[in-house]
């Protein structure tokens, strides 16, 4: 005999099998076989009422309509939740408006290239023009054109990295990691006529036991002028303008007589170190003695004038060279020149 009490356990079943439905074709095929017209579970109890005793009939009349409801309210609310889901899941998929946003990375230029560009811009001011060689170079470019033939002892100063050349011994074939930008100086004044000013930046290679203010690949900038009337007035007067422009109005320059083949007279030539201003006995970046030996300078030397086609007596110029990275370890106190090529983050954001 059929009663109330397997109505609830009807509907308790299929509460918890629509609860359990994980789309909505799961879901319609527990509502058909629950609630569907023909033949579902609650139709066949409702057929009983005919054959129940009439006292009985009422009970069991609110039992089957208690148990519709509940499966058609577990059916909905189960629907919801499916549905509800499947929206959640496809916003995750896009974008989470609600997330912090990822920090932007600024690039920025390498130390040295942002070095080279102040070099350039500050000569660019008292009318040098900025050019470029090459880093691998002959024999005659890098040593003869510049005074220094094979077995001059200037040549042990400048030991470099050689590259092997499969066409034998003819001269004119680059031989070699230019040991600095000074032969750009003879390649300049083959192609060009006076007057001139050029300031050449570019990489040069030595063969060192590296340390803290030595590298075998290093950048330099070299200065040719060349006009009549020329003199040495001129030349401490740029690179006076020069040392002012990159570290300060207060930076002062030294000169002292200094060799090179193909400059004379020659000079060294010292920027007042502007960490300390020669105040500090300890200071990292002059030693104590408050000055920086920075570049190498002098008149062009008659012999390379005359190796171009220019006459001596009618032409004079000056040239200067310096380390890029030795500026750029005075402007921002770094001590040790290797950082630069280390491609270190830390160091290189830091600038
Ligand atoms: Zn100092």
């Amino acid at each position: 005999m059929a009663g109330p009490q397997d109505l609830k356990a009807l509907a308790d079943r299929a509460v918890a099998e629509i609860a359990m439905c994980a789309d909505d074709a799961a879901l319609e095929a527990a509502r058909v076989r629950y609630l569907g017209r023909k033949d579902s579970e609650v139709t066949r109890a409702t057929k009983q009422i005919a054959s129940l005793p009439t006292k009985d009939k009422p009970a069991y009349g609110a039992a089957v309509n208690e148990a519709k409801a509940r499966i058609e309210s577990a059916l909905q609310s189960r629907s919801a939740a499916l549905h509800g889901a499947s929206i959640d899941s496809s916003l995750r998929e896009r974008v989470d408006l609600t997330l912090p946003p990822r920090p932007v990375r600024i690039g920025r230029l390498h130390p040295v290239t942002a070095t080279i560009r102040d070099v350039s811009r500050i000569f660019g001011t008292m009318g040098f023009e900025t050019i470029e060689g090459p880093e691998i170079e002959t024999d005659y470019y890098n040593f003869e054109a510049l005074n220094i033939p094979p077995g001059h002892p200037a040549r042990e100063k400048w030991d470099t990295l050689w590259v092997s050349n499969p066409l034998g011994d003819d001269p004119k074939v680059p031989l070699l990691g230019r040991t600095h930008t000074s032969p750009m100086q003879v390649r300049v004044m083959e192609k060009r006529k006076p007057p001139i000013r050029v300031v050449i930046p570019g990489r040069c290679y030595r063969y060192e036991a590296t340390d803290a203010i030595h590298e075998s690949i290093l950048h330099q900038y070299e200065g040719l002028a060349i006009d009549e009337k020329l003199t040495m007035a001129d030349l401490k007067g740029v690179l006076y303008s020069f040392a002012r422009q990159i570290f300060g109005s207060k930076s002062n320059v030294r000169f002292r007589p200094d060799y090179f083949p193909f400059t004379e007279p020659s000079a060294e030539i010292a920027f007042s170190c502007v960490i300390c201003e020669g105040k500090d006995p300890q200071c990292h970046t002059c030693g104590g003695d408050g000055w920086i030996e920075a570049a190498g300078c002098g008149m062009v030397h008659p012999d390379v004038l005359r190796r171009v086609g220019y006459d001596p007596d009618r032409y004079q110029g000056f040239a200067f060279g310096g380390g890029i990275e030795r500026l750029a370890m005075v402007m921002s106190g770094t001590p040790d020149i290797r950082l630069f090529a280390q491609n270190d983050l830390r160091f290189l954001e830091s600038f």
